[in-house]
C-alpha cells in the first residue's frame, strides 16, 4: 500500500499519473485528503479537495480547470444568484448532486469518512479516498482586513490578502479519521503530494497524531516540492510562505517536512538548492517536476514509485 498526503489541484496531478501506474507495480493507493478548506454553502456541505481528488480519480474533472465536473452546467447557481444568493464560489449542477447527497448522509448520522467512500465507490473509484478527520477543522487566514475563512480568502478575495497568520481552527481537538494513522503506519512508501505546505498538507500535519505517524512509520516518506524556482505553478504557497517568514523555495517546503522526511524530488530549476536539503538528512533527487501532460505526470509518478522501492 502507498499512501498519499493531498491537498487539491496539485495533489490531483500526480495522483492522477499514480492511479494510472500503481497497477503495474501491484499496489493500491491510500489518500489521506485536507478538510481544512470545507465550507458550507446553502446549508450543504462542500468538501473542495476531497471532491477534486475523487473527481480526478473517477476521471470526471474538467482537466482545464482541475476541478469541478466535466461539461457541468450552472443552472442552479444562477437561480440562485435570482434569489439575490453570493455566488463566488461556483458550483457546477452535477457537483450540486454531490454536496446534497454529502449533506444528506450527515445529517441520516454517517460520518464524512463513510459519505466520502460512498460517493467514490459510487463514481468507481478503485483508490481509498480519506478525510483527514471526521471532525471539523477550518483554516482561517489572518489578514489586515482581519480573520478570514479560507474560502473567503482563496476564493471571494483572489488570495489578495497579505497572509499575517494561518490558523486551524479546532484542529487541536480533532482526531485523524479511522484509517489515516494505520494506512501511514503500514504503508510501504508515503508521498506528501505537490500541494500548499501551509493549508493543505500543514492542515494535515496539524491533526494530532499524523506528523508522529509519518517520523514512526518504517515505510519511506517521500515529498514533491510544490515550489519550483522560489514560486509556485499556482495559488498563493509562495505569498503565504513568505507573510510567515517562510523562505520561498523548494527548501524552504522541505525545512517543514524534515522531520519525517526521507526523500525529496525537487526540480531541474531548484539544482543548487540540493546540497542544503541534504544537510538536512535528505535524500535529494532533482527533475522535472511540473506536470502538464498525462505523460509528465505519469513520468513523475513511476519515479516516485521508484525511489521509494516499489
Ligand atoms: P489546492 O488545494 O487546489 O490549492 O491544491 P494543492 O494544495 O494540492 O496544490 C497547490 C500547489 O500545487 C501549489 O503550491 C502549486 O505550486 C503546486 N503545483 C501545482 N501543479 C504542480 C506541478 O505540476 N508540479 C509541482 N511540482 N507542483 C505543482
Ligand atoms: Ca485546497
Amino acid at each position: 500500500m502507498i499512501t498519499c498526503l493531498a491537498g487539491g489541484v496539485g495533489a490531483a496531478r500526480l495522483l492522477e499519473g499514480l492511479d494510472k501506474i500503481v497497477d503495474e507495480h501491484g499496489e493500491e493507493l491510500t489518500v489521506i485528503v485536507n478538510t481544512g478548506d470545507d465550507e458550507e454553502f446553502f446549508g450543504l456541505h462542500v468538501s473542495p479537495d476531497i471532491d477534486i481528488i475523487t473527481y480526478t480519480l473517477a476521471g470526471i474533472v474538467e482537466r482545464e480547470r482541475g476541478w469541478g465536473i466535466r461539461g457541468d452546467t450552472f443552472a442552479c447557481l444562477d437561480m440562485l444568484a435570482r434569489l439575490g444568493c453570493e455566488t463566488w464560489f461556483k458550483l457546477g449542477d452535477r457537483d450540486m448532486a454531490i454536496h446534497i447527497y454529502r449533506t444528506w448522509r450527515l445529517r441520516d448520522g454517517a460520518t464524512l469518512s463513510q459519505v466520502t467512500a460512498e460517493i467514490a465507490a459510487k463514481l468507481g473509484v478503485r483508490h481509498k479516498i480519506i478525510p483527514m478527520s471526521d471532525d471539523p477543522v477550518k483554516t482561517h487566514i489572518k489578514t489586515p482586513a482581519g480573520l478570514l475563512p479560507f474560502q473567503r480568502y482563496f476564493v471571494e478575495r483572489g488570495a489578495s490578502d497579505e497572509v499575517l497568520d494561518v490558523v486551524y481552527v479546532g484542529s487541536d481537538r480533532a482526531r485523524p479519521a479511522s484509517g489515516v494513522i494505520e494506512s501511514i503506519l503500514g504503508a510501504e512508501g508515503v508521498i506528501i503530494c505537490p500541494s500548499n505546505p501551509i493549508v493543505s498538507i500543514g492542515t494535515i500535519l496539524a491533526v494530532p497524531g499524523v506528523r508522529e505517524a509519518l517520523r514512526k512509520t518504517s515505510g519511506k516518506v517521500l515529498a514533491i516540492s510544490p515550489i519550483i524556482g522560489g514560486a509556485t505553478v499556482k495559488g498563493p504557497a509562495d505569498r503565504m510562505m513568505r507573510g510567515l517568514g517562510i523562505e520561498v523555495s523548494a527548501a524552504g517546503v522541505a525545512e517543514l517536512y524534515k522531520d519525517f522526511l526521507n526523500i525529496y524530488v525537487m526540480d531541474a530549476q531548484d539544482a543548487e538548492l540540493r546540497e542544503k536539503v541534504q544537510s538536512m538528512g535528505v535524500d535529494v533527487h532533482i527533475t522535472n517536476t511540473l506536470m502538464r501532460s498525462l505523460e509528465d505526470k505519469k513520468r513523475l509518478a513511476q519515479t516516485c514509485l521508484e525511489l521509494l522501492g516499489l
